[in-house]
């Protein structure tokens, strides 16, 4: 709205004055006239009446503006000296209008400063409270680190105070194989390794028996009283000593299926468990048959690795029998506090969640129940043969993962022969197994089956195709998240990066970071320590790298995509067409790994995944694929593995029953008695 009153009058003039004859061809248009030639017009209406009378008589003012028609009336006027009064009154009235509009205007910049002023806050506010979700997710991780070491260092106080824990670790150390200086791969393959026997001392004990004037094994059994005092090797009084001495195996867990592996072998009076693991599951279960383990006294559980599917149950059984013995290699019995602390976290979060939902359900174990099973760790070093009651076990590499055994069972000249978790081929943390002498024609053979129905092929091959691909998304500007079990797996990606890619950078995160760092601790004694992490191999900063870090691998938990830093990972790098998700191992039918490669077959556009609680749907850009790596002994693998025992009798754990049973067949072919259930009763 201008704010001239007079506007309409002027214009009516200009065009009256614009239409006379002596003007006609000079200037036409009326708004400009108005504009330059104001004053001019004014002092027409004022003294020319005539003017005046014409314009009134043309000017259109609008019924709804009272204000301007009594302003016309005054302006346009007969009377001169009312004409001049009006005048003064326009005048006065476009001030007021000008005023008013020049504060409107004002106000108006006030308020889009204002806005943008708020827009901007807006933002910063936003930024901020991502930061501080950030910084608090980062406190968590830090926290639960902390918390963790706190746990790790007490439990070694406490076992620094306990006279069987420090026996059993001055007899793990002094029975361990003196390592030669490492002469290349071949020397550090197991097969070729010159185990030790009880029979020969290690030179500290002859020198220190000696010194004594003692015989050497007699300082060595008077450590073994201490670790196991002759009245806890049973709990059953032994008044009739005519029980039968004979091996009799049973699996308890883990017979068809993978996961609670456990294996119940008892002699004479003596009982003990090969692994005591959990049953995946939300949330994680016993072994099945458990209660049939506790309905005796258990003396001992003999724990062939560190997989939670092997050892997850035995924070929970030592709660039950607190006297229990545990014996593990050195490496297994170092890594299991950790699982079991994971375990336990993941137990008590799914108990909180249960409860706020008013569900009733109780953590199999908690911190506590963990320290105390760590304080019950023995050490056995491989080759070295341990008496529990009327049983003695051996444990022999396995190869599969870092610290993995297998164990050779004896009672009253019987042989049993429990493979755990086994792989023939040389990885980058461990190499193959190595069958020990004790274990050849042994009476029963306990194998697992993971892969009896599958030919892989050579592990370099898998190799050699996980490398090309990474090459590939690395050098068109990509990132490669491969999501991997925190134990063993994880390391094994990180070193073979560094050694086909040292100018990849590798991230690894979560509890895979943390496993990683124990395997370089566990390991620092040796000839050839592991070096993981330095070089193009780093733990990962978050949550800054999350962003930042936009070219390389990120290698972290949870293998299966169901939770952890790899779904935060996921969630950025799914949407990047340039980037890739490799999936490294078996993917539970629930699982957000499985769930992922059913979508990319139905070229679907989006996956939902839980981030800290939060669903979020993420677009799916990124290139996806499988890479298996498995650890595991394929179908001729454990083949060779069958002939080379030769044990009487074989038993199949650890697999997928109808694959077992076509697998039995190809055994019973090549002249394996295969067995199910249980062994020995007879
Ligand atoms: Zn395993
Ligand atoms: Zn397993």
């Amino acid at each position: 709205m201008t704010s001239d009153p007079l506007l309409p009058i002027l214009r009516t003039a200009a065009e009256l004055l614009l239409s006379r004859p002596m003007l006609a061809g000079q200037e036409h248009d009326a708004e400009r006239f108005v504009t330059e030639r104001r004053q001019l017009l004014l002092d027409a209406l004022l003294q020319v009446r005539g003017l005046r009378d014409q314009v009134r008589a043309r000017v259109q003012i609008r019924r709804d503006q009272p204000e301007l028609r009594a302003l016309t009336t005054l302006v346009l006027s007969p009377d001169d000296d009312v004409v001049q009064a009006g005048l003064r009154v326009a005048l006065q009235l476009s001030r007021e209008r000008l005023a008013r509009q020049n504060l409107r205007r004002r106000h108006q910049d006030k308020l889009n400063q204002l806005r943008s002023r708020l827009e901007m806050a807006k933002g910063r506010h936003d930024h901020a409270a991502v930061a501080l979700q950030n910084a608090t997710s980062a406190l968590a991780d830090v926290e639960n680190r902390a918390e963790e070491l706190d746990t790790q260092v007490a439990a070694l106080q406490r076992r620094l105070h306990d006279p069987r824990a420090i026996a059993s670790s001055l007899l793990a150390v002094l029975q361990q194989t003196p390592e030669a200086a490492d002469e290349g791969p071949e020397a550090r393959d197991p097969r070729n390794l010159k185990r030790q026997t009880a029979n020969e001392p290690a030179p500290l004990v002859l020198q220190a028996a000696k010194a004594a004037g003692i015989e050497p094994q007699a300082l060595i059994t008077a450590l073994q009283m201490i670790v196991a005092p002759p009245t806890l090797v049973s709990a059953s009084p032994r008044v009739t000593v005519t029980r039968e001495r004979h091996l009799r195996v049973r699996p308890l867990g883990g017979a068809t299926e993978i996961g609670g592996s456990c294996v119940l072998v008892e002699a004479g009076h003596t009982r003990l468990l090969v692994d005591a693991g959990l049953r995946p599951g939300d949330p994680a279960l016993p072994p099945r048959g458990m209660d049939e383990a506790l309905s005796g006294p258990i003396d001992a559980v003999v724990v062939t690795h560190a997989h939670i599917d092997h050892c997850g149950y035995i924070p929970a059984l030592v709660e039950l029998v607190p006297e229990v013995r545990i014996l593990a290699t050195p490496e297994t019995a170092q890594l299991m506090p950790r699982m079991w602390a994971d375990s336990a976290k993941l137990m008590s979060e799914r108990e909180r969640v249960n409860r706020r939902w008013g569900v009733d359900s109780d953590a199999l174990y908690g911190r506590e129940a963990v320290e105390t099973a760590s304080q019950n760790c023995e050490e056995v070093p491989l080759g070295v043969r341990r008496k529990i009651g009327d049983i003695s076990v051996e444990l022999f590499p396995a190869g599969h993962i870092l610290g993995a055994a297998g164990v050779v069972v004896q009672a009253g000249g019987q042989r049993v022969v429990v493979t755990g978790d086994i792989s023939g081929f040389r990885q980058e943390t461990v190499d193959g197994y190595s069958i020990p002498d004790s274990a050849l024609d042994a009476d029963l053979l306990v194998m697992e089956s993971t892969c009896c129905a599958e030919d892989h092929s050579t592990r370099e091959i898998r190799v050699k195709d996980l490398v090309r691909a990474v090459e590939e998304v690395y050098s068109a500007g990509g990132r490669v998240l491969i999501p991997a079990f925190a134990l063993g797996r994880a390391q094994e990606l990180a070193m073979i990066m560094t050694r086909h890619l040292p100018h990849v950078p590798v991230l690894v995160d979560g509890m895979a970071a943390d496993i990683t760092a124990s395997f370089e601790r566990i390991t620092i004694d040796r000839a050839s320590p592991l070096r993981i992490l330095g070089g193009n191999v780093s733990r990962a900063k978050r949550p800054d790298d999350l962003d930042l870090f936009t070219s390389g691998v990120v290698i972290t938990t949870s293998g299966m995509l169901s939770g952890g830093p790899a779904v935060e990972w996921a969630t950025r790098i799914l949407p990047e067409a340039r980037s890739a998700l490799f999936l490294s191992g078996y993917q539970d039918e629930e699982s957000g790994g499985a769930k992922l490669l059913r979508l990319v077959e139905e070229q679907a556009s989006h996956l939902v995944l839980h981030d800290r609680g939060v669903e979020k749907s993420v677009p799916l850009n990124a290139r996806v694929q499988m890479m298996r790596l498995s650890a595991h002994a394929d179908k001729r693998g454990l083949l060779e593995i069958a002939d080379e025992v030769g044990a009487r009798n074989v038993m199949l754990v650890h697999g997928i029953r109808n694959r077992q049973r076509d697998f039995a067949k190809v055994l019973a072919v090549r002249g394996h008695e295969v067995v199910s259930d249980r062994w020995g009763d007879a």
